[in-house]
C-alpha cells in the first residue's frame, strides 16, 4: 500500500494543474488517471480563456508554451438574432491586452502535462481510481488493481459522480463543434449572438490562420443529429444566415456534438475529499466559464493547502478544506449563477424575454460601467465585484 499525501484522481486540464499548483506551493501530489497517456490529446473542445486564467497558467508556468497556441480576444460582439441591442465589449477600453485567449484544450493538456513530466510529479496511467473510503486517519481508495492512502483524496474525473447530492438542470440542448475558415481575417473578434435556438459563438482561433474561428452552436437534442449530418454548403448557409449575412463563411471543419446541462454538487469538499473542475460542477459553456472557475478553484485550494502545511496541518483537515469552501463560496455560486440565468434569459423565445434581452444589450451599449462590470466578471470571476 503506497501512501501518497495528496492523490488526485483524473489526470485532465484540471488535475494536471492542480498537480502543478500544488508543486508550486512545495505540496507534493500524485496523479492518477484512468486513461492512455495521450487519451486527452484527443479531446476537440475549443476553450476560451479569461484574462485570470492566463495569469494563473502563467504562475504555473505553462503560458509560455500555450500563448503560441492560443489566439487573443480582442473584442467581443454580443448580439441576438432579430430584435434591438447589440453591444461591442473591447479590450482596450477595459485597459488590458486582450479580453481573453482561445486555446484548444488538447493544447492546454499537453502545456500541462509537458510541465508535470519536467517537475518530476508522479502521474499513473491506465489508473481508475474507484472504491475510495475516508477515515479519521486518511482516505482510502483503490487504482486500477493497487490499493492506497492519501491525507486527501481531490476528485478531478470531468463529471459529476451520479451518487452525490447534486443539483441539475437539463436545458434539453446539446453543442455542435467545429472550427470556420472566415473569408476575411478575423482581428481577435469574438461573436456571441443569441437565437431562439440557443446561443451560437465564433471564437477566434490561432489554429490555422487569422482566418480561423472556433464554433459553438447550441440548439434543441432534437435537432443536433441533423445538422451533425448536413452537408458543409448546407451548414455554412444555415451559420451565415444566422449572422444575417454579416459574416463570410468559407469552409468547416468535422462537427462534434455534446450534450448541455447543469449538474454541481451541493458542496465540493467531504471528509478527506475535495471536488474540483467537471468534477464540483459542469456548466453550459455560453458563457465559457467551465475551465475558468476550475482555475480560480484550484489556485485557491493549493493557497489554502499550503497555509495549512505552514501551521503544521495535514492537508485533510476539516477545518482546512471547510476553509477553502468558504472562501470559494461567492464565486462558485456567481458563476454557476451567472451562467444558467443567461442560458435561460437568452434561449427562450417568450417575447417578453425577446424585448427584455434586447433593453439588457441596450443598456449594457450605453453604460460603460456596466460593460466593464460584465467583461471583469468574465476576466476574473468574484474579483470583478468591488
Ligand atoms: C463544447 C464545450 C465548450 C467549452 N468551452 C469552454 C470555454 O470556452 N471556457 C471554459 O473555461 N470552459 C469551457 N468548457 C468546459 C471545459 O471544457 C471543462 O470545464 C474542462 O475541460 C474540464 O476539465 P476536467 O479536467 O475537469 O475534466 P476532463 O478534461 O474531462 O478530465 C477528466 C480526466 O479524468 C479521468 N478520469 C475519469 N474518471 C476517472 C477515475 N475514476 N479515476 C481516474 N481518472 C479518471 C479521465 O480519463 C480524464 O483524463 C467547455 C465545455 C464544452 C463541452
Amino acid at each position: 500500500m503506497s501512501t501518497p499525501g495528496i492523490a488526485i484522481a483524473g489526470g485532465g486540464a484540471a488535475g494536471l494543474a492542480l498537480a502543478l499548483a500544488l508543486h508550486k506551493q512545495g505540496l507534493q501530489a500524485e496523479v492518477f488517471d484512468a486513461g492512455a497517456p495521450d487519451t486527452a490529446l484527443a479531446d476537440k473542445r475549443i476553450l476560451a480563456l479569461s484574462h485570470g486564467s492566463m495569469q494563473t497558467l502563467d504562475w504555473l508556468g505553462v503560458w509560455p508554451a500555450l500563448e503560441r497556441k492560443s489566439a487573443p480576444i480582442t473584442t467581443i460582439h454580443v448580439s441576438q438574432q432579430g430584435g434591438l441591442g447589440r453591444t461591442r465589449i473591447s479590450a482596450a477600453e477595459q485597459n488590458v491586452a486582450a479580453l481573453g485567449y482561445v486555446c484548444p484544450a488538447a493544447a492546454l493538456v499537453a502545456a500541462l502535462a509537458a510541465a508535470v513530466n519536467n517537475a518530476h510529479i508522479p502521474v499513473h496511467h491506465q489508473r481508475l481510481v474507484h472504491d475510495a473510503m475516508a477515515t479519521e486517519e486518511g482516505v482510502h481508495f483503490r487504482a486500477g488493481e493497487e490499493e492506497y492512502r492519501a491525507a486527501l483524496l481531490a476528485y478531478a474525473e470531468g463529471a459529476v459522480d451520479e451518487g452525490a447530492h447534486l443539483r441539475q438542470r437539463d436545458y434539453g440542448q446539446h453543442a455542435i463543434t467545429c472550427t470556420a475558415t472566415l473569408a476575411l481575417a478575423h482581428q481577435g473578434a469574438a461573436w456571441e449572438r443569441f437565437t431562439s435556438h440557443g446561443p451560437v459563438a465564433l471564437l477566434p482561433f490561432a489554429g490555422g490562420g487569422s482566418k480561423e474561428v472556433a464554433l459553438v452552436y447550441t440548439c434543441p437534442a432534437a435537432e443536433a443529429e441533423a445538422l451533425q449530418q448536413l452537408d458543409d454548403d448546407t451548414f455554412i448557409t444555415r451559420l451565415q444566415a444566422e449572422f444575417n449575412g454579416r459574416i463570410q463563411i468559407a469552409a468547416v471543419t468535422q462537427r462534434h456534438r455534446f450534450p448541455l446541462g447543469l449538474r454541481y454538487r451541493d458542496t465540493t469538499v467531504g471528509q478527506r475529499q475535495v471536488w474540483l473542475g467537471n468534477a464540483a460542477q459542469t456548466l453550459h459553456p455560453v458563457a465559457g466559464q467551465g475551465y475558468n472557475l476550475a482555475l480560480r478553484d484550484i489556485r485557491d485550494l493549493a493557497r489554502t493547502l499550503a497555509d495549512a502545511a505552514q501551521q503544521g496541518n495535514d492537508p485533510g483537515a476539516a477545518k482546512t478544506l471547510q476553509r477553502y469552501a468558504a472562501r470559494r463560496r461567492l464565486d462558485r455560486h456567481g458563476t454557476i449563477g451567472f451562467t444558467d440565468g443567461l442560458v435561460r434569459l437568452f434561449s427562450n423565445d417568450h417575447p417578453l424575454l425577446h424585448h427584455a434581452r434586447g433593453a439588457g444589450l441596450l443598456a449594457l451599449d450605453l453604460l460603460p460601467p456596466l460593460r466593464s462590470f460584465v467583461a471583469n466578471r468574465m476576466m476574473f470571476g468574484a474579483r470583478a465585484f468591488p
